[in-house]
């Protein structure tokens, strides 16, 4: 399953291309999970630039028809990217701070679903449409939803939605199907569901065999779905990766279920599908011929790139727990997703000024020895070097503050910035090929962010002269300091 969802911008010839190289793998389908980023003629404004259209997807149906190409919508949860656009806020079951889901009292919300999953039945020729139905957390937040959660539980709200909508799509010829993790969290809302919607069981921590052998054991087919650790890290967890599609599959034996979804997520802040494409072939070979793992990414990535794979996905983030596996992308999120790049110093300064990012250094200079300077597996190693070399120029711009030269340590930021500004080639390539269309505007955010720390300096430099006092550098850096609040409440209050 690939997520165009992330602002993925995916051309047809790519996915023809990805999609006859997953047959050749041994994958017998694709799922293209789409969100916001299909052009539904139902929903004309919720189409973005370089929104998938329905001619794309035909046109890919006809040029690759070896492999199954799946639909996966969402029509409850994660519905953020109608939810946050002009045309789509009446959606809304309420205020979120994370992803926003739908009301499901709300019969114009019924109503749109069904434009959604016509739309994909129009396009897609599939028996199967995924409908998505994965971390509703909203579930009974506004006043109706509230007052029918009263008597009948989020579970009865989440069935009275489902329940309906895929006996509507049974009546259409089509097999519903739904994310598992909703009827693992409310398990009375399985009795609403039909018996020939397939439940597909995410677990990317653990196996999924006690929750499949139940749903198994009620009657459901069931798809067992581990992840790729993209998302969860800077960029994969490798072993990790491979222990949990293993454990996948051993489960869909042991349960008899129908088969493996090896999930792909958010190739965007910062990651991106080219670079860890062949992991996701593999992965293809190993469930469809138990090929060994290495053996896998050899035959899809090549000698090269599975050394490679394996210093940046296992041996670096073997060095730290910063960095390690089972951690929430720590590095990302403190150089990317906090929008301060100051943030990545704070959280990692000491260790990456140490041995650690020596090592981390060294490992990625082994990666540029390995690959062409324009292979995507080189970004990664970019990311991670980069990363360490800023923590080091703020340090050093840091010892240079604290020491009354705000000068040198404005000249050392707006210098080393160059460290962030080396990304852009690769991230604006990366958008060109049809991956995130945000992250170029993410870093020159990390940027603007750089020369705004640099201007707080020249203030202090200004309006302190002849005093001893200094704000600490780690409020300066804070997004919420303001140059004369010497007791920096706010920066204590956000992050
Ligand atoms: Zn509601």
């Amino acid at each position: 399953m690939l997520d165009v969802a992330r602002e993925q911008s995916p051309s047809t010839d790519w996915l023809i291309q990805v999609l006859k190289r997953s047959e050749s793998a041994g994958y017998g389908a694709v799922g293209l999970y789409l969100e916001h980023r299909f052009a539904y003629p139902s929903a004309p404004w919720a189409a973005g630039p370089g929104a998938l259209s329905p001619e794309a997807v035909r046109e890919a149906i006809r040029s690759a028809p070896g492999v199954r190409l799946i639909p996966f919508l969402n029509t409850l949860g994660h519905m953020e990217g109608f939810i946050r656009s002009e045309g789509g806020k009446w959606l809304a079951e309420g205020a979120s701070t994370g992803s926003q889901q739908a009301c499901p009292s709300n019969p114009r919300v019924v109503e749109f679903a069904r434009g959604l999953i016509t739309d994909a039945m129009d396009a897609f020729s599939d028996e199967w449409v995924h409908l998505g139905g994965d971390e509703t957390w909203q579930l009974g937040q506004c006043a109706e939803c509230s007052q029918r959660a009263e008597k009948i539980g989020k579970a009865g709200i989440y069935g009275e939605f489902y329940g309906p909508l895929c006996e509507w799509v049974l009546d259409r010829g089509r097999r519903p199907c739904l994310w598992a993790d909703m009827l693992i969290e409310h398990p009375d809302a399985i009795r609403y569901i039909p018996k020939q919607t397939i439940l597909f069981d995410w677990h990317y921590d653990k196996s999924p065999v006690e929750s499949a052998s139940q749903f198994r054991e009620m009657g459901f087919d069931v798809v067992c779905c581990p992840a790729v650790h993209t998302f969860d890290s800077a960029w994969c967890f490798l072993d990790q990766t491979q222990e949990n599609v293993d454990e996948h599959a051993a489960a869909a034996i042991e349960t008899d279920s129908l088969g493996v979804l090896v999930t792909t997520w958010e190739y965007s802040y910062f990651t991106n599908y080219e670079s860890t494409l062949p992991v996701i072939y593999a992965c293809g070979r190993r469930l469809s011929s138990g090929t060994d793992w290495s053996d896998a990414i050899r035959a899809e990535g090549g000698e090269e790139y599975w050394r490679a794979a394996e210093i940046l996905g296992n041996q670096i983030p073997s060095l730290s727990p910063f960095l390690q596996k089972r951690t929430w992308r720590k590095f990302r999120n403190a150089l990317i997703f906090g929008q301060n790049p100051f943030y990545l110093w704070l959280d990692w300064g000491e260790e990456a000024c140490g041995s650690v990012g020596d090592d981390v250094i060294r490992l990625c200079m082994q990666v540029e020895d390995l690959l062409p300077e324009e292979h995507p597996l080189r970004f990664p190693a970019r990311l991670y070097r980069s990363g360490v070399e800023w923590i080091r120029v703020v340090r050093d711009a840091h010892d240079q503050y604290r020491a009354g030269d705000l000068a040198a340590a404005r000249y050392t930021l707006e210098q080393g910035c160059s460290w962030l500004e080396g990304l852009r080639p690769d991230l604006e390539r990366i958008a060109a090929g049809g991956g995130s269309s945000a992250d170029v505007g993410r870093l020159r955010m990390l940027v603007e962010k750089v020369r705004n720390v640099s201007a707080k300096i020249g203030e202090v430099e200004a309006t302190h002269q002849g005093v001893a006092h200094l704000p600490s550098f780690e409020r300066l850096v804070h997004d919420a300091y303001v140059i004369g609040d010497q007791a920096a409440w706010r920066t204590g209050q956000f992050r």
